[in-house]
């Protein structure tokens, strides 16, 4: 299997923002398939990244997320399409229009999210948090019961 279809669909496309965005510094080919380079992640902050295309779980990257874990983080899957930028075209073009949609909607979602909570105090969080935990549920058990 490919990198990217081992990785989650929100990595391939926060990934891919990534790259358009140049949060990919730089990049060397350490041998045939195999990278190492830099990318930017958030809050300025730099992160090495490996990429072995050849076995993608073999992949890595410093991250908090990535670190030390089998998991393809969107750092790996920018400096993977800055190495194969085919790849992203490849991507899309498996996927039908709507599933491309949906994907690129919440990808944006997710950093139009973030960015707010990042504006919050943490009092402010913790009761966004709960209030949208009792909402979460109320929504369960509605389906679960049936609408009334
Ligand atoms: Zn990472």
């Amino acid at each position: 299997m490919g990198l990217l279809e081992i990785a989650s669909s929100k990595s391939v496309w926060r990934g891919i923002e990534y790259y358009k965005n140049n949060n990919v510094i730089s990049v060397e080919q350490v041998e045939d398939g195999v990278y190492d380079g830099i990318v930017r992640g958030s809050a300025d902050k730099n992160y090495s990244v490996h990429v072995d295309t050849i076995h993608p779980r073999k992949s890595t990257c410093d991250c908090p997320l990535a670190n030390g874990k089998m998991i393809i983080c969107k750092h790996i899957v920018a400096l993977y399409i800055a190495t194969e930028p085919k790849e992203e075209e490849r991507f899309k073009s498996d996927l039908t229009p709507y599933e491309s949609e949906e994907d690129e909607r919440h990808a944006k979602r997710y950093d139009s999210l973030m960015s707010w909570a990042k504006k919050m105090t943490p009092s402010q969080l913790r009761e966004a948090y709960v209030d949208t935990m009792i909402r979460l549920e109320d929504l369960e058990r509605k389906m679960k019961y049936g609408k009334k």
